[in-house]
């Protein structure tokens, strides 16, 4: 079996930025993608350094042909299927390849994020439905918003989304379990509605035009914010044993090692909040220093 430095699973902003360090380090990479990342439905990154209105392929795609320059990198459409620790390495089963044994592994595999199943969130879910004002509150500021939720997360929800407008409607989806914050939502100029939602009405290009109750009026809205089911997308984690937070994120150090010899892992997987691309790349970043930085500590010990 060939023995390579490492093996990245996944190549969105994490795994890409993992493997430019490897690459530049000049160290043997392969990069294995299956090409479907978090904000595909989405047609613009928003909140990237020097990068205004840039689309998540383009960006994917940028960062391939950067990675091309580097002849140790490579970078391929596929899946990792499985992965167990291996004479001192990790030995990963890659979809219609031959297993490699690498000294790392990274898991840079992103998550899974399921919007709630509102009627008609479909075409709306990452073009008027959103789940991170930090990502997407910039373009929809001074608009009519609406935050869907309950309980105590809903209310933080709904007065951090009325830092980017003052029309937000919080929709309960039913009856309202705020534990005494409607003062606190009344001064922040938030309305509370407790009608169950019977869809969302949605109009070209994946506008969002209304809420439709099954009792009351509707409301008309340009945006509305979610909260996500998110999980890890594959069996990767569980198999080697990585340890989970409560979110359901990869627990790591804050250099992406998880504790399991020669396994990391970067971004989304194993970030609890604030996902965002940046911090994807930030976090990409740092653990490719480390895993130069750790096998260049084992070789010498
Ligand atoms: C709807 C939506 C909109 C968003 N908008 C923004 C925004 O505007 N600005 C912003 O900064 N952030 C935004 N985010 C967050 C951002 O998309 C993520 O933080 C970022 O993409 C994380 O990068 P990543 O590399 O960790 O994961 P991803 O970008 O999700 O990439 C992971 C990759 O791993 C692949 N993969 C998974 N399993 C395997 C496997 N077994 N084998 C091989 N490959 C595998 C996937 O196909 C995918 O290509 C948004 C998220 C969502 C859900």
């Amino acid at each position: 079996m060939p023995v390579i430095d490492a093996v990245v699973v996944g190549g969105g902003p994490a795994g890409l930025s993992t493997a430019l360090v490897l690459g530049r380090a000049r160290r043997r990479v392969l990069v294995v993608d299956t090409g479907r990342p978090a904000n595909a439905v989405s047609s613009t990154v928003g909140g990237l350094l020097a990068q205004t209105g840039v689309a998540p392929g383009e960006l994917r795609r940028v960062g391939r042909r950067q990675l091309a320059e580097h002849p140790t990198v490579d970078v391929r459409t596929a899946a990792a299927l499985d992965a167990e620790p291996s004479g001192g390495g990790v030995a990963v089963t890659i979809e219609d390849r031959a297993p490699v044994l690498a000294r790392a592994l990274v898991l840079a595999h992103g998550l899974r994020y399921d919007p709630p199943p509102l009627p008609g969130v479909g075409p709306l879910w990452g073009r008027s439905v959103f789940h991170c004002p930090f990502c997407d509150g910039w373009e929809v500021r001074g608009r009519r918003l609406a935050v869907h939720g309950n309980g105590p997360q809903a209310v933080r929800s709904a007065l951090l989304v009325a830092g980017w407008t003052d029309d937000v409607v919080l929709c309960t989806d039913g009856p309202a379990r705020l534990e005494g914050a409607e003062p606190v939502l009344a001064r922040a100029g938030v309305r509370v509605r407790e009608d169950p939602i019977r869809r969302l009405r949605g109009g070209s290009d994946g506008a969002l035009l209304a809420i439709e109750f099954i009792t009351g009026p509707l409301e008309v809205r340009d945006a509305l914010f979610v909260r996500t089911q998110r999980d890890q997308p594959n069996r990767l984690a569980s198999t080697l044993g990585c340890r989970l937070s409560a979110a359901g994120t990869i627990v790591t150090d804050v250099d992406g090692r998880t504790g399991i010899p020669g396994v990391y892992a970067a971004g989304d997987a194993a970030t609890e909040h604030s996902r965002s691309v940046a911090n994807a790349i930030g976090f990409g970043s740092r653990v490719g220093y480390a895993i130069v930085l750790d096998q260049l500590a084992r070789a010498a010990s």
